[in-house]
């Protein structure tokens, strides 16, 4: 059986969550989303890396908003790894001001798997609140980024959202198993069968 374990580390403004994801067996892993408003706010997670033997394989954005986004310069520079975001959310790395853009970036899109050690997380394209919003899935666990949190989903009135977009990706989020634990961009975690249920924007679909 393959074990994931997840360490949430919440940092900038806002606060975002910021995910390290590591194959137990492996010690392979992946930070998903490091939107750090200051770079000093990386020292803890560079610190738990080394402490758990972690080897960085990706960093991955949920979508291109900044405070998602604003760490991965400086998480590449350290790691040497590249930077996954869907094709459609690219153009947001170029926008980076004051802080190190990521130079070796690999676009993704859906169905596309993002694979450490002996975990894989498939990418689900979740088009809403940003054009390339994803959600990254496997059998247990569903990292959401803004596309859904605990009984709210994201925003969808920026220039880049599409309200009827969201509307067909919660459809399709409906169909998610009820067991995946969900870790979404901001607040805490939930289970996907909880919000099918508790979820006004789900419920009302
Ligand atoms: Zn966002
Ligand atoms: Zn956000």
């Amino acid at each position: 059986m393959i074990v994931m374990h997840v360490e949430t580390f919440t940092v900038g403004m806002l606060p975002t969550n910021c995910y390290v994801v590591n194959c137990t067996e492996t010690k392979e892993a992946i930070i998903i989303d490091p939107g750090l408003s200051l770079d000093i706010e990386a020292q803890p997670i560079f610190n738990y890396i080394e402490k758990e033997l972690l080897t960085i394989k990706f960093i991955v954005n949920t979508h291109g908003h900044h405070d998602h986004i604003d760490g991965d310069g400086i998480m590449q520079k350290k790691y040497v790894v590249p930077v996954c975001i869907h094709d459609s959310d690219a153009y947001f790395l170029n926008r980076l001001e004051n802080r190190d853009v990521p130079i070796d970036v690999l676009l993704l899109k859906d169905g596309d798997s993002v694979s450490f050690g002996k975990a894989c997380l498939k990418v689900m394209h979740t088009s809403g609140h940003t054009r390339g919003s994803i959600c990254l899935v496997d059998d247990k666990f569903m990292f959401s980024g803004d596309t859904l949190f605990a009984e709210s989903v994201g925003r969808t009135d920026f220039a880049e959202s599409s309200p009827e977009d969201m509307s067909i990706t919660l459809q399709k989020l409906k169909s998610l198993p009820d067991v995946l634990l969900v870790y979404p961009g901001h607040d805490e975690a939930t289970l996907m069968g909880k919000e099918k249920r508790a979820n006004p924007f789900l419920v009302n679909l």
